[in-house]
């Protein structure tokens, strides 16, 4: 019978779709090792501890104030490893906000066209920049208007100058759009599941560092966030080549964006001028 063929058919694809949408959501498995992604933010300012960030596992991504005195530079040596660049963008913060006297923020009611002429200045100070993270930015970041304005800045940076960037929440308040409208305006994003030095004590770094593995073999895989700081350095240096023993993989920041650039970092190569 023609109709119940269909509808065996249906019930089938809704089975299918049901298996691999469980596939899709499972946690990681003895294959498949449970992925995480190191970013080091406030890069740009501190000429010894920044050199000795881009002595870790190349894997680990840098994340550049733009204003940095530093930041052209930087940039450019980290491209040079193959390490991955993201403009640490500054954004006004309700507690926290270096807006008045160290850095230039995108200010919540620019328009998209500032915004995105403010980006494109981003771009030449951090360069090889294939993606963009907020240093603080709490009160912007759970402004709607303003996160989809900036979001939009994202998307005619790309239409103007041909410079793609993926979207990395800081998730510096519980409440940030950033990562949600970026997502709902088909930008490649994600964002931060812990902090790894908010308290830059080596105990504390522990801590959250086992934090970030849970995080990870629960879900999947997680993104940590750290600052240039010599303990943040020294424990990196550590534990990261011991990440293998323990079941995990570190793989670069983009490999954990939704959805995925290729599932491939964006080598400067290939990036339009
Ligand atoms: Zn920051």
């Amino acid at each position: 019978m023609p109709g119940q063929t269909t509808s065996i058919l249906r019930h089938l694809d809704a089975q299918v779709l049901a298996v691999a949408l469980i596939l899709f959501c499972l946690p990681a498995t003895a294959d498949q090792p449970a992925r995480v992604a190191v970013v080091i933010d406030d890069l740009g300012y501190l000429q010894t501890n920044d050199r000795r960030v881009l002595g870790l596992d190349e894997r680990v991504a840098v994340a550049i104030i733009p204003d940095g005195p530093l930041a052209p530079t930087l940039s450019r040596h980290a491209a040079g490893q193959q390490r991955e660049v993201l403009i640490h963008m500054p954004l006004p913060g309700i507690l926290h906000d270096d807006c008045k006297y160290r850095a230039t923020c995108i200010e919540p009611q620019w328009t998209p066209m500032r915004m995105a002429a403010h980006l494109q200045w981003a771009t030449q100070r951090v360069e090889h920049a294939i993606g963009l993270n907020n240093h603080q930015g709490s009160r912007f970041t759970t402004d709607g208007d303003a996160v989809n304005r900036l979001v939009g800045s994202i998307d005619l940076l790309e239409r103007l100058h041909g410079t793609r960037l993926f979207v990395l929440d800081s998730y510096t308040v519980p409440g940030s759009l950033l990562k949600q409208q970026a997502r709902k305006a088909g930008l490649p994003s994600g964002r931060r599941h812990v902090f790894l030095d908010h308290d830059p004590q080596p105990e504390a770094i522990a801590k959250a560092w086992k934090s970030l593995i849970a995080v990870a073999r629960e879900r999947g895989s997680a993104i940590a966030i750290g600052h240039p700081h010599q303990t943040t350095v020294e424990f990196l240096e550590n534990h990261i080549p011991r990440l293998d023993e323990q079941g995990v993989e570190l793989v670069p920041v983009s490999h954990l964006m939704e959805p995925s650039p290729n599932g491939l970092p964006v080598p400067p190569a290939d990036r339009a001028p």
